[in-house]
């Protein structure tokens, strides 16, 4: 099964998909993760990735698309697997139509306050990944994370200007893919008054409708 998940930066696309990776068997791959990592590693792709994500703009179709594919062609992406961030222009859906085939696509609709809120002190663990937040969901103990100990980081692109610019350049490019999977009778939307849910909740909830589908 393929499960794409839609929504605006800090909707929770990451947080859902996590929990849903272990209760389906499915992996998770989230292209902003994929783009860290060669960000970090400084390959060439790296490099050339990094001034648009600083700048919080998107990563031209043909080089995602390129990581995308190096990622779905392993073994462990056979029975199918969950994008969280890709796809993110009507381009990019007709690229992964030639790869693969969507089966359902879960939409988060969270208001901008909320967004801005969540990302502007949102922290993230380097180790496993967790996310917490400086206001609303502290960790235990300040700065390390309560479930592996890991240390807990910032994203660089969690600042306000570029959080902004994230937030237009989804209403812009993204968005218009809401229309594109609800003409196609693939999109499934998830109410914005379950958003002060537990993860938990509101994955169990995404995992209702996808059995449903
Ligand atoms: P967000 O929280 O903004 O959804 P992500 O972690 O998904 O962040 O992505 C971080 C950055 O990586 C994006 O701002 C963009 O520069 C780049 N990126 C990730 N996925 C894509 C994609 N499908 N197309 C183009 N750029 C992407």
């Amino acid at each position: 099964m393929i499960i794409v998940f839609l929504g605006p930066p800090g909707s929770g696309k990451g947080t859902y998909a996590s929990i849903l990776t272990k209760k389906l068997g499915i992996p998770h791959i989230s292209t902003g993760d994929l783009v860290r990592d060669e960000i970090k590693a400084g390959t060439k792709l790296g490099k050339e990735a990094a001034e648009y994500v600083n700048r919080g703009e998107l990563i031209p179709d043909e080089k995602i698309l390129e990581i995308l594919k190096n990622r779905v062609l392993k073994p462990d992406c056979a029975k199918g697997f969950i994008l969280d961030g890709y796809p993110r222009t009507v381009n990019q859906a007709e690229d992964l139509n030639k790869i693969a085939k969507v089966d359902i696509v879960v939409n988060l609709n969270v208001p901008d306050e909320v967004i801005i809120e969540r990302l502007a002190y949102r922290l993230i663990c380097r180790n496993c990944g967790a996310i917490y937040n400086e206001k609303t969901l502290k960790p235990k103990k300040p700065g390390v994370c309560d479930i592996c100990g890991g240390p807990l980081y910032k994203r660089e692109d969690d600042e306000p200007e570029v959080i902004k610019e994230r937030l237009n350049v989804y209403r812009e490019k993204t968005q218009p893919l809401i229309d594109f999977y609800k003409k196609r009778g693939l999109l499934v939307e998830v109410k914005t008054e379950k958003f002060n849910a537990p993860p938990e909740e509101v994955a169990n909830e995404i995992l209702n409708l996808i059995n449903k589908k």
